[in-house]
């Protein structure tokens, strides 16, 4: 099978989960991934349901936008995964949902704190809130680059949530992380007060899980 065939069907499995999984609802959120040797990314198209997207209905672009392969416009949203991509050479994989407690962080714009192990180990650190821009818009885009810095996830302002990662699973992975972390933040907040983890604790969870753990769980015996 081709990278691009292969890509384009790990994307529809994905899509498939996030709905599954309640990180989305209809059509919104959106996927992407590098195409592995090229210089293109898949994106899922625009305003079609999970559940009805076929393999072939996943956009090809180059990281300009120009679609290269596909009938469909591709979602509303690449021009926050084409930017993520063009600034990040280590991402391979963005997922953006609309997940209930890290949208009502983004709604209340409170950056989520390293508050929870797993959390900072994959992202690296606070969840931080992108400034304010309408949906599909460049500006938005940047905002939400500043916001990401060299971490795995990020919150949109009034929107939702972007997780990357080396691969769909960890994409997913983050995006998972960052709705629970802000499920914990929010409760914790309720019994007074989450306690946040230290700048140095942070780096070295983190640092463990770049140098061993993301390899272990992709199968990796190191
Ligand atoms: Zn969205």
């Amino acid at each position: 099978m081709s990278h691009i065939a292969q890509i384009r069907n790990e994307i529809v499995a994905v899509g498939r989960t996030m709905l599954d999984k309640g990180l989305v609802a209809g059509t919104w959120g959106n996927i992407s991934a590098r195409v592995p040797d090229t210089s293109w990314i898949a994106v899922t198209p625009s305003g079609k349901g999970y559940k009805e997207t076929k393999a072939t209905d996943i956009v090809i672009v180059d990281l300009m936008g120009n679609v290269i392969e596909g009938d469909l416009k591709p979602s509303s949203e690449l021009p926050v995964h084409l930017a993520i991509y063009q600034h990040r050479e280590d991402v391979q994989a963005i997922i953006h949902t609309h997940s209930v407690f890290a949208s009502a962080c983004a709604v209340a714009h409170k950056s989520i704190p390293p508050v929870i192990e797993d959390l900072v180990q994959l992202v690296g650190g606070s969840v931080d809130v992108a400034t304010y821009a309408l949906p599909g818009t460049d500006i938005l885009a940047q905002y939400v680059v500043a916001a990401l810095a060299n971490k795995n996830a990020a919150l949109l302002a009034n929107h939702g949530v972007v997780g990357c990662g080396q691969t769909l699973t960890e994409a997913m992975m983050a995006c998972e992380l960052v709705e629970k972390a802000a499920q914990i933040y929010i409760y914790a907040n309720q019994i007074g007060g989450a306690q946040i983890l230290s700048d140095d604790d942070t780096k070295v969870m983190h640092d463990f899980y770049v140098a061993y753990y993301r390899k272990r769980q992709q199968g990796r015996n190191v």
